[in-house]
């Protein structure tokens, strides 16, 4: 069975983008466009990876993984933020809150998929 990666992303080009690279790449992909959905979708079926929008309405993506963090059903699910500002600070900001790391907008499309990879256990079924 294909790994499934949860999306969180308000913008739906950026959603677009993210979501045609993890199908061609053979990912089952959970999608949300709030943090309170993000949790909602994460509990129900823990993803073995969440890409995280750090701007959203409503709840930022920082809370979302803090809580998804202290939640038993997903707090050993990878977390990758998903910002276009990545300045200094930034990344000890993600890490504090709990993220795992992260992927800098604009996404850059030849090294998306093997970013993201580093933080999965292991390689969808087609490769093996
Ligand atoms: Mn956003």
């Amino acid at each position: 069975m294909p790994l499934s990666i949860l999306v969180v992303e308000d913008n739906d080009m950026n959603m677009q983008l993210v979501e045609y690279l993890l199908e061609e790449a053979g990912y089952d992909i959970l999608k949300a466009s709030s943090g309170e959905e993000a949790l909602e979708v994460a509990e129900k079926s823990p993803p073995a990876l969440v890409l995280m929008d750090i701007h959203l309405p409503g709840m930022d993506g920082l809370s979302v993984a803090r809580e998804m963090k202290r939640r038993n059903n997903t707090r050993h699910v990878p977390i990758l933020a998903l910002t276009a500002h990545a300045m200094r600070g930034d990344k000890d900001r993600f890490l504090e809150a709990g993220c795992d790391g992260y992927i800098s907008k604009p996404i850059d499309v030849k090294s998306f998929i093997p970013s993201i990879e580093e933080f999965l256990p292991t390689q969808p079924g087609r490769d093996q």
